[in-house]
């Protein structure tokens, strides 16, 4: 059976995948880490190629989740990843401009990539629950920006022993995603804005979690808090098989034979993403070189480029939120692999203490030699839409756009011709404004008409989950003061 340990222990692993989703973190502030990487033969490869991506989820799954069984995996991805969710194919893989290739992640129902874990991960933790021999049910609590909610939303929609609430600011999403969330339908789902910001949300949730008052009252009418946080392991083991699914497509388009290598570009922002690019490497993927892409908050390039991870600096707005982030949490499982777990630790506590650490020489040695770093700038990622749009008609996401002009940078710097997968996270009406901008040089009526507008431009259609949203039934009105959370939680349980 393979055991999870944390990144911050010299202990041996003891933790079942099963008790590892369920926990979320380890007991000392430390990620999950599976104790061995199972390999990846090219045997392997060949069997997955002939496979419907659900089918190669669940055996790359079953490497790492080995306390489930095939057939328990095999239905969860097949329900995860069905067509009616995911309308254009899981993870399709289509040439742009030679040698990218964007590998399409926001197929799923919320239109942006976190719906390929989110989509898998409560299934995984409802079985959880029974693997454990847990009799409650779990309660995810999430404050959210936007876009977070509404991909948990999604995806703990009507699975069983799971109920999920949702904490947005009233006045700090879009339209667009406020419409999203008040519109969610299902039976355990809640919703409820409050009267602040972001950090009043998130303050709020973590209050909540941390008040053993609460966790009794919720213990006695049998619920437990749970999060569905992005360090949790059953978000990033899914990952790891679009990475595997798009070097199998590669394969049957001929663009590659067995072993030959190619490149991953990815857009980053917790690292979880690109983390499981990474592990899918070390699982013996022919991965040459992977490009962690940033925008104006480029911490991870100057980490790259100069082995000092130092969150003390200034903090942009972009038109690629989702990548808007200074400490980058999976990162710290790229440290375990690479410098082992007391180092780990030892930074993890100076990042806390004094928000910076410097990795030794040999750890960064190891690092580079598959990670390189590049970021855009904003004009530079309206640039990159613009241009994909008008030379080879690819209409792209900003935080796309960002990964876009971080492959083409290396390609020009490098010369590396190798077929370069660039991870497409959004599709890009989930930000048609910007967009809308970047393409036409217009400014947009409002958020909400920018959609039209830009299909009117560019006459590319508008994904299922996005459109009609104006007329969807509104299901939760309610807001409230930061300080009545608890109350509303209450509320919801009934
Ligand atoms: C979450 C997100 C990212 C960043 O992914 P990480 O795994 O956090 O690095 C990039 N783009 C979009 C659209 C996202 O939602």
């Amino acid at each position: 059976m393979m055991l999870y340990k944390s990144t911050r222990s010299t202990e041996a692993a003891s933790v079942s995948a099963a008790q590892a989703i369920k926990q979320g973190l380890a007991g000392d502030g430390g990620l999950f880490v599976p104790e061995r990487i199972p390999a990846l033969s090219a045997a392997d490869l060949e069997a997955l190629r002939g496979m419907s991506y659900p089918a190669r989820a669940a055996r790359i799954l079953s490497l790492f989740l080995t306390d489930y069984t095939e057939e328990e995996l095999l239905a969860d991805c097949e329900a995860a990843y069905r067509p009616e969710s995911f309308a254009g194919g899981a993870a399709p893989l289509v040439p742009v401009a030679e040698p990218l290739e964007i590998l399409e992640l926001w197929h799923g129902p919320t239109a942006a990539f976190k719906d390929m874990a989110l989509q898998i991960m409560p299934r995984l933790l409802s079985r959880a629950l029974a693997k454990t021999g847990e009799e409650r049910t779990a309660l995810i609590l999430v404050a959210t920006s936007g876009d977070t909610g509404k991909a948990a939303l999604e995806g703990y929609r009507d699975v069983p022993r799971v109920k999920i609430m949702v904490f947005y600011p009233m006045d700090g999403v879009s339209r667009v995603q406020k419409l999203q969330m008040i519109t969610q339908t299902g039976r355990n789902v809640g919703v409820c804005g409050i009267h602040g910001n972001f950090d009043d949300a998130q303050n709020g949730v973590k209050a909540i979690f941390g008040d053993p008052e609460m966790a009794g009252q919720l213990d006695r009418r049998g619920y437990f808090l749970s999060s569905a946080n992005s360090i949790n392991w059953g978000r990033l083991a899914p990952q790891i098989v679009y990475y595997v699914s798009a070097y199998c497509d590669l394969l049957n388009a001929g663009k590659r034979r067995m072993g030959e290598p190619f490149n991953v570009c990815v857009p980053t922002g917790n690292f979880g993403n690109i983390f499981a690019a990474y592990l899918a490497m070390r699982m013996g993927l022919p991965i040459q070189r992977l490009i962690c892409a940033s925008n104006s908050n480029h911490i991870l390039t100057d980490f790259l480029r100069t082995g000092v991870y130092d969150r003390n600096r200034e903090f942009h707005l972009t038109m690629s939120p989702s990548m808007d982030i200074l400490i980058s949490s999976n990162l710290e499982r790229l440290l375990w692999l690479t410098a082992g777990s007391e180092r780990t630790a030892a930074y993890m506590q100076a990042l806390r203490t004094a928000g910076r650490y410097e990795a030794d020489p040999d750890v960064m040695t190891e690092i580079r030699r598959t990670l390189v770093g590049y970021y855009a700038t904003e004009e530079e990622t309206a640039a990159a839409i613009r241009r994909l749009w008008e030379e080879s008609r690819y209409l792209c996401d900003p935080h796309t756009a960002v990964a876009v002009h971080a492959a083409q940078r290396y390609i020009r710097e490098s010369g590396d011709r190798l077929p370069m997968v660039v991870d497409s996270t959004a599709s890009p009406y989930k930000f048609a404004n910007n967009v809308y901008r970047a393409v036409t040089g217009l400014e947009p009526d409002s958020d909400l008409e920018a959609l039209e507008q830009l299909r009117a431009a560019t006459g590319v259609p508008v994904p299922y989950p996005l459109s009609g949203l104006a007329g969807r039934k509104i299901r939760f009105a309610d807001c409230c003061e930061p300080q009545q959370m608890a109350q509303r939680v209450m509320a919801f349980i009934g």
